[in-house]
């Protein structure tokens, strides 16, 4: 099998789900990878997104990744048996990349990466999880029923409280039990008060997670800690700049209830930075690494292998990401959830239409691939960009 064409392309994402508010101004890749093999008559293409956050890559995917791929051998990309391994397609992409130096350039790969399990899962006639835990020697999993939780929470820039409340109230409405809410962008008591509101909503604080997206300074993490510690929170995420270790172990010292971190980690050398000097509890603490953002599933995988090595139950990952694939690798690693963007990042966020989560928990698509294809709005977006 070769690939016989990558196309990218950049669009405009929005952290909100209302049009009218400003976006903010975040975009994300989306590629797609077109192989001379077929299925119903049709070439069989793989289709692939950057998660979010962390802005479209697609310099790095045209002028350095995509024609690496293009140029391979069909032998390069291929078991021996002559069957796509998304692995050895990988391994091409890497091809004289130098250790260090990540960047942002782990998430160009995740992009591609994405879409080369898209391609490998339909090659197989099967759902991503299944594919994906064969080729990882995981534990088949009996299904693709997995723990999930609502992402968004985002201040809003005016009455703040009562959309989140209305937000949260949806989110409880479609099936979700716990969600996650952004912290950190105002003072102590704006924070506290968007957690007793969303708590509200949801039914107890220990259904809520709260996010301060890596903005707090020493003062501020210390005296947001103390506050909320009472509060029970589900988790307290993204303390602190993500490198600085020694103020994350300083913040955990002193504080008791789980802690979540990793988000901003981009791969297996930072993951072990992390596990070594941030203070973090094994069976405790939560592990949010992003399976695209982390050069995709290879390098993801091997960072939770190296979890596992450290004495870590898989509970203890609920990767970031809020949508499909991310929640495919958590089916088929067998971790402990993932989130849901059903307002955030649309429409690359969320579920497949059929999707409907049941007392927070949802069960995979079955048809072949991500099932991107099932996602309406996605859908005819990628349609719209490479027809
Ligand atoms: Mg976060």
């Amino acid at each position: 099998m070769r690939i016989l064409d990558i196309t990218e392309k950049t669009v405009a994402i929005s952290r909100y789900a209302d049009p009218a508010l400003p976006p903010g101004g975040l975009t994300t890749s989306v590629v797609a990878i077109t192989t001379d093999a077929r299925r119903d008559g049709r070439p069989v293409t793989g289709y692939g997104f950057a998660s979010f956050g962390r802005f479209g890559q697609g310099g790095l995917i045209r002028e350095r990744f995509a024609p690496r791929l293009l140029a391979a051998p069909g032998a390069d990309l291929c078991d021996p048996d002559g069957s796509f391994d998304p692995r050895r397609a990988w391994s091409v992409i890497m091809t004289g990349e130098k250790p260090g130096g990540h960047g942002e350039r782990c998430v160009a790969v995740g992009t591609l990466d994405m879409a080369l399990w898209d391609i490998a899962a339909k090659l197989s006639g099967e759902p991503l999880y299944r594919t994906m835990a064969r080729r990882f020697g995981e534990p088949s999993p009996p299904s693709g029923r997995i723990e999930v939780y609502a992402g968004g929470g985002y201040p809003y820039p005016a009455d703040d409280h009562a959309r989140l409340r209305d937000e949260m109230q949806r989110f409880r409405d479609a099936g979700y039990t716990r969600a996650k809410i952004k912290i950190a962008a105002g003072d102590l008591s704006t924070d506290l008060k968007r957690i007793d509101v969303a708590a509200s909503a949801l039914g107890g604080a220990d259904r809520i997670a709260v996010d301060a997206m890596n903005r707090y300074d020493r003062t501020a993490c210390l005296r947001v800690g103390e506050a909320i510690e009472p509060l029970g929170l589900w988790w307290f995420e993204d303390i602190c700049d993500p490198l600085d270790l020694d103020l994350q172990a300083e913040v955990a010292a002193g504080y008791g209830p789980p802690i979540a971190a990793g988000e901003a980690l981009f791969s297996l050398a930072e993951a072990k930075l992390l596990a070594r000097h941030g203070g973090l509890r094994p069976g405790r603490d939560i592990l949010l690494f992003d399976p695209v953002h982390t050069y995709g599933v290879p390098e993801f995988h091997r960072i939770v292998s190296y979890f596992d090595a450290a004495g870590w139950p898989r509970r203890c990952f609920w990767p970031h990401g809020g949508h499909l694939f991310a929640l495919h690798v958590v089916a088929a690693f067998g971790l402990g959830g993932g989130e849901v963007n059903p307002g955030s990042f649309q429409p690359f966020g969320g579920l497949a239409d059929a999707m409907a989560p049941e007392n927070g928990a949802v069960s995979l698509p079955e048809a072949p691939g991500i099932g991107i294809e099932g996602k309406a709005e996605l859908w005819n977006l990628i349609r719209r960009t490479f027809d």
